[in-house]
């Protein structure tokens, strides 16, 4: 192995990300070394490509980027066991911290001083990456390299889905990216009755109905509470998956529920946004916040059920070699295409 690498770098304070060589990381005695072999480029990535106010007040200039990823274990510190070289894994990119209350009392995704590889710390668009054995999660034979490349944003979709009891439940997903294309791809895998996805963009919309059985709408042609009378559902959704960070699908979303229905959040709204607070309580909405995926509770179902028929591979709708970066975040940024693999052997 020489000492160098290729990675894709943040390297100045301006839009873009260029490849550069760099060292590859020496590893603790808690750490593995991993050879990276698959990667997906996250809503996150294109953030810190365009350099906007988050990035630019979260992400060191000289940071490795990247925090979806694949490969195999080649190099264990002297304290790692239950691991092998060899071994092919992904992992939980957020690196938590062990004293605070939540993490003490194993909620570890709760934990406030997480930090994030790819964006507070080395991250995997690299040839190699060093994570600590803790987050390191085994592959199973069952699940290849690019799916396992894609499991933290499944993740998402894992945890926002799995927030409430979907069995027979009529689930609406708004917001037709591939967390939430997924998300409604997992709803139906637990047993949900009817799960109905929205989406102003009608290339995301055709892409959810090539992956999961969903009811697709695009609320400019069609309203809810025709989707609703049409699909006969009494009263509302059960239960809403909000995946688009926009007000208006949430408005629309609080009045499609039936009463005590449930809204799992994981959009995030560009800023502070007016919510009607009076509608939420005079139907008794329970509203749930979602973050990360639970560690490793969210990995633990997720393997089960790809193990299990999951199906969600259609969502990737890209794969190119890790140097034609260039074109595989022009393609992101057009915001049409669903999941996009970089390869990087
Ligand atoms: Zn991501």
């Amino acid at each position: 192995m020489s000492n160098q690498m290729k990675a894709l770098v943040k390297a100045r304070p301006e839009p873009g990300l260029w490849m550069e060589h760099r060292p590859v990381p020496e590893i603790g005695p808690d750490d593995v070394l991993i050879r990276v072999r698959k990667t997906g480029i996250c809503g996150t990535d294109i953030h810190i490509w365009n350099w906007d106010e988050w990035a630019q007040k979260t992400v060191p200039v000289g940071l490795i980027v990247g925090h979806e990823f694949a490969g195999e274990i080649v190099d264990m510190g002297r304290q790692v066991d239950g691991l092998s070289i060899g071994q092919r894994v992904s992992g939980e990119g957020h690196l938590i911290g062990k004293t605070s209350r939540q993490s003490r009392a194993g909620k570890f995704h709760l934990d406030p001083a997480t930090r994030g590889i790819g964006v507070n710390e080395p991250g995997a668009f690299a040839e190699y990456l060093r994570l600590p054995a803790f987050n390191v999660v085994p592959l199973p034979d069952a699940i290849d390299d690019e799916i396992g490349a894609i499991l933290d944003p499944l993740g998402n979709a894992v945890h926002t889905a799995l927030s409430f009891d979907l069995v027979g439940e009529d689930v609406l997903v708004t917001g037709a990216g591939p967390i939430g294309i997924m998300a409604a791809s997992v709803a139906r895998h637990v047993g949900a009755r009817r799960v109905v996805i929205t989406d102003l963009n009608d290339d995301r919309l055709a892409l959810a109905a090539q992956v999961a059985d969903v009811v697709t709408v695009n609320p400019k042609r069609q309203s809810l509470a025709e989707i609703v009378s049409h699909l006969g559902m009494k009263e509302g959704f059960d239960v809403g998956l909000e995946m688009s960070g926009s007000q208006v699908a949430l408005d629309q979303m609080v009045e499609a529920l039936v009463m005590g229905g449930r809204i799992a959040l994981l959009g995030i709204p560009p800023g502070k946004s007016p919510v009607d607070w009076s509608r939420i309580v005079f139907k008794a909405i329970t509203i749930k916040g979602v973050y990360g995926r639970e560690i490793f509770e969210t990995w633990y179902k997720m393997i089960a059920m790809l193990e299990n028929g999951l199906d969600v591979r259609a969502v990737i709708t890209h794969r190119m070699p890790a140097d034609a970066f260039r074109d595989g975040f022009e393609t992101m940024r057009a915001g049409s295409s669903g999941k996009i693999v970089l390869d990087w052997t």
